[in-house]
């Protein structure tokens, strides 16, 4: 493994054609821990040059790597998964650090990443595209997926040990060059993960991080020598990825933003449903895009349920992720923190029933950090602020419903379509559910709807601009292009 320089305020470099550099940019930021404010570490921006440097390696390492055969292009990533589970206990701590969830959260997330690295592994098959023999008289027709050349992603701070391999490990083993653009509030997990890959042996060039912030970003979009741009993060800036892209030619799938809703229907094991709202709503101080974060239930079981969710939520240990006792961590930033403070004070404003306030928490030896405790809103309706922006914090609304038609309405009412679940004991109720409610990731008697790495990841309207989604068999088509082959053979 190649040592990275130790340059400046212990900068977090940039990995480009194989070797560990600074970001050229005179601009940057503190790496902070959230949970105790110290500063970790220092992240330079990269400039348009450091951009087209990543790009030139990318190309030039794309003209050997695309015509390696695919068995040789997948053995980086064993070595990669192996290299990831013997350094996954160290990754989480680091990613606790400069995160705020919790240690568990952070192995979890981990182990969803590595996930897809395994998935990714099977590229042979996920690369075959179909094949008819006699498609017309003595004609055979096959199609068969090509890389195209140098992509990039660019992801966001909630998982920065996950998202980078919904992406990384299917771009290079389907023959492309990738670049990572990850987010700058959180870069020390990216950069220890890019440690490994060096280790693991892809070529130089093949795989590449450029750390930075917007005018980073935009540089990939506008380098013409990237074929495709990679996208997770809010929808206002998912939706201008998407544009820009689109506008420079480019291919784009663009994840963006939720606001998730669990309906619990009184036929429900309302205990269960209970304990697995109040996870859904909290786990990572609510920073998830799966977040469930306004519970829609029957009115006959409305107050049986609001009684379960107070007392389990009211149970939850708030405190640095490093505590395995913790259940809440820290949030990212205090501007962060201030911003679901002020949804907070926006429910109270607008009639919303605060029957749990996290606001006064304090966490011992802690009092640095960006803390919130579980907020639980009732008397919640679908007009409220509350009820339909994302907040990204722990906070969880109750809204009475009539029936679970009602809740599907609620939900489908939304701008986003990411993710809901339904909680029932009625076989039918679920049947309607799976069909009517409009996300991307539907579960029934599950809080978090987060499909496995071997089905794609994508949300609908608001939540998701594009049309092929992460993970498994949509991004291999993203990063490939078919072509048709019509062969004739005269009669012998
Ligand atoms: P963000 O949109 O602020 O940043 C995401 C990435 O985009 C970062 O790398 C950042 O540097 C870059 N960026 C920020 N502003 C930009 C701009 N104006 N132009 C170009 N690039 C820009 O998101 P975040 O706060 O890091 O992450 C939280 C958001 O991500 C939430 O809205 C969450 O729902 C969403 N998210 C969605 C999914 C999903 O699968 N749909 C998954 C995780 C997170």
């Amino acid at each position: 493994m190649s040592e990275p320089q130790q340059s400046g305020q212990n900068q977090v470099q940039n990995y480009i054609g194989g070797q560990w550099t600074d970001a050229t940019g005179t601009d940057g930021m503190d790496v902070v821990n959230p949970a105790t404010g110290e500063t970790l570490s220092y992240v330079g921006f990269s400039t348009d040059g450091d951009v087209d440097e990543a790009v030139q390696h990318g190309q030039a390492a794309f003209n050997t790597w695309s015509q390696r055969p695919i068995e040789e292009r997948i053995q980086p990533l064993f070595e990669l998964k192996q290299l990831l589970e013997e350094h996954l206990d160290a990754l989480a701590e680091v990613l606790v650090e400069e995160h705020g969830k919790t240690l568990d959260e952070a192995r979890g997330e981990l182990r969803r990443g590595i996930e897809n690295v395994e998935t990714a592994c099977g590229m042979p098959t996920l690369m075959q595209a179909g094949h008819v023999e006699n498609a017309a008289p003595n004609i055979d027709e096959t199609a068969v997926r090509k890389p195209l050349g140098v992509f990039a992603a660019v992801t966001p701070f909630n998982f920065p040990g996950m998202i980078p391999l919904w992406f990384l490990p299917y771009a290079v083993a389907s023959g492309n060059s990738f670049i990572l653009k990850p987010s700058e509030r959180d870069p020390l997990t990216t950069k220890y993960m890019f440690e490994l890959i060096d280790e693991a042996g892809f070529p130089d060039g093949v795989v590449q991080l450029v750390n930075g912030s917007v005018d980073t970003v935009d540089a990939l979009i506008e380098h013409d020598g990237i074929e495709g741009i990679s996208f997770v993060g809010s929808t206002p800036v998912a939706k201008t990825i998407y544009q820009k892209a689109a506008a420079n030619g480019k291919r784009v799938q663009a994840q963006g933003g939720a606001k998730n809703h669990i309906v619990v229907s009184e036929t429900a094991d309302l205990e269960f449903a209970a304990r697995k709202s109040v996870s859904s709503a909290l786990a990572c101080s609510g920073e998830r895009c799966l977040a469930n974060d306004v519970v829609c239930v029957e009115e006959s079981v409305y107050g049986e349920f609001r009684d379960l969710v107070v007392d389990i939520a009211a149970s939850q240990v708030v405190g640095y992720g490093l505590d395995e006792e913790t259940d809440v961590g820290a949030l990212i930033t205090p501007e962060h923190e201030e911003r679901v403070r002020n949804y907070v004070e926006t429910g109270v404003q607008e009639g919303a029933n605060l029957v749990l306030d996290g606001r006064d928490v304090s966490v011992e030896g802690s009092e640095d950090g960006n803390f919130l405790g579980p907020c639980i809103f009732t008397d919640v309706t679908p007009d409220m602020v509350i009820a339909q922006e994302e907040i990204f914090g722990p906070v969880l609304s109750l809204m009475s419903v009539t029936d679970v038609d009602q809740g599907i309405e609620v939900l489908n009412s939304s701008d986003f379509g990411n993710a809901a679940s339904l909680f029932t004991g009625e076989g039918a109720e679920a049947r309607d559910f799976r069909h009517n409610a409009q996300a991307g990731n539907l579960a029934i008697n599950a809080g978090t709807a987060a499909p496995m790495a071997f089905f794609h990841f994508g949300g609908q309207k608001d939540s998701f601009f594009g049309d092929l989604h992460a993970q498994a068999e949509d991004v291999v088509r993203f990063y490939t292009d078919e072509t048709v082959y019509i062969e004739r053979w005269p009669d012998a």
